[in-house]
């Protein structure tokens, strides 16, 4: 069986991350979304909230699992049995970060990180984005899926 791990932060998961979450199912048996925690970091949704979204966005999908963890991405993957990480590609900023940790990641395990492309229309949206958008009290409904709602 073919699993991979997408880890994130998903603060709050959007529709870049739904893009490459919804086209990296289909290349394995079962994708496991795992929301790291940091706990130096700060963050705007709750733990129970970011977890709630993707499991509403993802509710009709059943080879794909929502976890949180701690630590080391490739330490989650071997207690989890996963093979593959899966990332997003939006920018060379993106490939230059994400490099250096796939190569870290190869030199530390076997886990081979897989990436995909973001689709042309969605590489400029990022969590950080949509947290400033919401921040300001303007319309992020456009960015996220619509399982993610803001109290006001
Ligand atoms: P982190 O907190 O680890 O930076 P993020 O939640 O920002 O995690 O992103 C998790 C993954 O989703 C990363 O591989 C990132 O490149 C990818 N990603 C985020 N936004 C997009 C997007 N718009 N298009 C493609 N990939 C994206």
């Amino acid at each position: 069986m073919k699993k991979a791990v997408f880890p994130g932060s998903f603060d709050p998961i959007t529709l870049g991350h739904f893009d490459i979450i919804e086209r990296g199912v289909k290349l394995f048996d079962e994708l496991i979304i795992a929301i790291g925690i940091n706990a130096d970091k700060k963050y705007m949704f709750s733990l129970e909230e970011r977890k709630s979204f993707i499991e509403k966005a993802f509710k009709d999908e059943p080879k794909i699992k929502v976890l949180t963890y701690q630590g080391l991405t490739v330490n989650f993957c071997k207690e989890q049995n996963v093979e593959f990480i899966l990332r997003g590609l939006r920018n060379p900023a993106d490939f230059e970060f994400e490099k250096a940790i796939a190569h870290t990641n190869r030199k530390l395990s076997e886990i081979e990180t897989v990436f995909l492309l973001t689709s042309s229309g969605k590489s400029y949206i990022s969590s950080s984005i949509v947290r400033d958008v919401i921040i300001n009290n303007g319309d992020y409904t456009g960015l996220v899926p619509d399982a993610v709602s803001v109290k006001k």
